[in-house]
């Protein structure tokens, strides 16, 4: 995909296979859409990548190579090779936020996975998910690897420039320091939004929301004023969730505001 000069890449690292209690408040009896044969919720954990000139900038890491009860990750590095890119390639990464299932292939054996990337990642998440968890847990193994290499530079405030026509936009409420990237190209938009907005589904049903939300009501905000400001525009919606990676718009006006395209 292309938006503008820049191409778009979605990867998918693996599934997560979650069970109905995940999103809290959402009928499913009306949804049947939604869930496997045997009941469970199961959706990709996205990745994107995005070249903007000689830069090569991933969005978010995947799961890493391992199976846990709720998902199953390992794809990405077979993904990028498929597109001619190797893990030396790749200069920037930025993380939505510090969940495991956003930054699983930061780190492998003690090391650096991307040898030669510079990871990005609100700085705002640093505590609840690194500094206050206990020492083995994964996400602050692989953060403080990262640390202790050099190559971690923290996002903090909004609109932050990460290469040319890529902007990270703080969007707080799935953590507090989350962060979606505005990729902008001559007239086109698209909105990579990680895990600020779970599933399109959101837009129309708007109450029910993910048990990972650490604050559902300031993320309930965050994506009604985000639908406000893209209704009626042209700009292409993802994020790391939603089904199949499919890119969609906002409507206005219509009797549903989410379609996909
Ligand atoms: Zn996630």
């Amino acid at each position: 995909m292309k938006i503008g000069d820049i191409d778009l890449i979605p990867l998918n690292d693996g599934f997560c296979r979650l069970p109905q209690q995940f999103y809290v408040g959402l009928d499913f009896e009306r949804h049947p859409e939604l869930l496997t044969d045997d009941g469970k919720i199961e959706i990709p954990i996205g990745c994107y990548l995005l070249r903007t000139g000689d830069r090569l900038v991933l969005l978010d890491a995947g799961l890493g190579p391992v199976s846990v009860g709720w998902a199953e990750g390992g794809e990405l590095p077979a993904a990028l090779a498929a597109v001619g890119v190797s893990p030396g390639d790749i200069d920037t990464i930025v993380c939505s936020h510090l969940h495991i299932d956003h930054l699983g292939w930061l780190a492998r054996d003690g090391e650096p996975f991307f040898p030669n990337a510079t990871v990005r990642y609100g700085e705002a998440d640093w505590g609840r998910f690194v500094a206050d968890v206990n020492a083995e847990e994964p996400t602050r193994v692989i953060m403080e690897t990262l640390a202790a290499a050099g190559r971690l530079e923290p996002l903090s405030g909004d609109m932050v420039a990460i290469a040319p026509g890529l902007t990270a936009r703080h969007m707080p409420g799935h953590t507090l320091g989350h962060y979606c990237m505005v990729v902008s190209s001559g007239e086109e938009r698209a909105f990579l939004l990680g895990d600020a907005v779970e599933c399109p589904l959101q837009l129309d049903e708007p109450d029910f929301y993910a048990i990972s939300d650490v604050d559902p009501a300031l993320a309930a905000r965050t994506r009604e004023a985000l639908w406000r400001e893209l209704e009626g525009s042209q700009a292409m919606i993802a994020a790391a969730h939603f089904p199949g990676l499919e890119f969609g718009r906002v409507l206005r006006g219509q009797g549903k505001r989410w379609v996909s395209i």
